[in-house]
């Protein structure tokens, strides 16, 4: 029997983004249709309470769309970390908690389906290839900002995981040798540099030593700031969050650049919460970009139109990368 046979009998499959906070969840069609879609708080307690909390949600799904288990093809889940899909094990999350999980077998044996897992930002970059913008394109690089920040490489249409599983783990590249400390224990990654925590910390920094307000004041200001507020008040000409929004710009449009020259893919598509939360975001970043383009010929490219995108999948793109796994 073709794979396309099997397709066409059983179109629907689930797709689970698995995160930190939450577990999102739904249907998806051959054409990227989400049906159902459902979310729930994640419980880290322990490893078999998470399982237990995913399993649940597709049944619930199942259930409520009415649908049973023998017309689903197989279930995806998208998993932060590292991740071993041919094992099926889920190696390393801080975000879970989670350190050799049997996270292939498990959801199997609790849910009774075909069950397919990889890291979250490499099935993202599978979701905008097979449901996105960039269908059929061959070499991308898929890098997503948040509160993590990470690339997926997809080279001849493959993901490239490279020897020791951690190619495009660019988050952890030493990019200012005098930044902040990191979560891997690193100092200066950018990581630590341009996430959605990093842009609000550097933000407070710059404020606090401006001292145009008090620090009390300032505290009680913006005691729940997040990246896109920092965005608009450097639109409404903030100093502090300008030299921060430029800053971040800077750092990132190297990345890309560099990023952009090591692998020379067709495109560089952007995605996760800091990107989707203001496109003041993007704009800032394609205005350093194309700084970098006029400045050297070898960077031309960089600023043609469609090179570097945002995923028109939006958040979406968590569940559509989960179920672009399923063969
Ligand atoms: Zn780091």
């Amino acid at each position: 029997m073709h794979r396309s046979d099997i397709g066409s009998q059983k179109p629907i499959v689930v797709g689970v983004d698995v995160g930190g906070t939450k577990i999102a969840a739904a249907l998806v069609d051959e054409e990227g249709h989400l049906r159902g879609c459902q979310t729930r708080p994640t419980n880290i307690l322990s490893p078999e309470a998470t399982l237990d909390s995913i399993a649940e949600l597709i049944l619930e799904i199942l259930n409520k769309e009415n649908i049973k288990s023998a017309e689903i093809r197989g279930i995806g889940l998208g998993i932060p970390g590292l991740v071993d899909p041919h094992r099926g094990i889920g190696i390393a999350s801080v975000n879970l908690r989670w350190e050799n999980v049997f996270v292939k077998d498990e959801i199997q044996k609790r849910v009774g389906l075909p069950c397919v897992i990889e890291n979250d930002v490499k099935a993202a970059a599978l979701g905008e290839i097979r449901y996105g913008k960039s269908k059929g394109v061959e070499s991308l690089i898929y890098l997503n900002i948040g509160t993590g920040v990470a690339a997926a490489i997809v080279l001849n249409g493959k993901i490239h995981r490279g020897q020791h599983n951690i190619a495009g783990e660019i988050g952890h590249a030493v990019v200012d040798i005098h930044g902040p400390r990191c979560q891997c224990g690193g100092r200066g990654c950018l990581e630590a540099l341009i996430s959605g925590p990093a842009i609000v910390r550097k933000f407070q920094e710059k404020k606090n030593r401006s001292r145009k307000t008090s620090l009390a004041e300032f505290v009680a200001e913006n005691h729940l700031l997040s990246p896109k507020e920092v965005y608009e008040a450097a639109s409404a000409g903030d100093n502090a969050a300008r030299e921060t929004v430029d800053e971040v710009s800077r750092f990132l449009a190297n990345a890309i650049q560099f990023l952009a020259l090591a692998y020379d893919p067709q495109r560089i598509v952007l995605g996760g919460g800091v990107v989707y939360s203001t496109p003041l975001f993007f704009e800032n970043l394609m205005h350093v970009i194309k700084q970098l383009s006029e400045e050297s010929w070898v960077s031309r490219h960089l600023s043609e139109p469609d090179f570097i995108t945002v995923t028109q999948l939006g958040k979406d793109i968590g569940i559509l990368g989960a179920a672009a796994l399923v063969p």
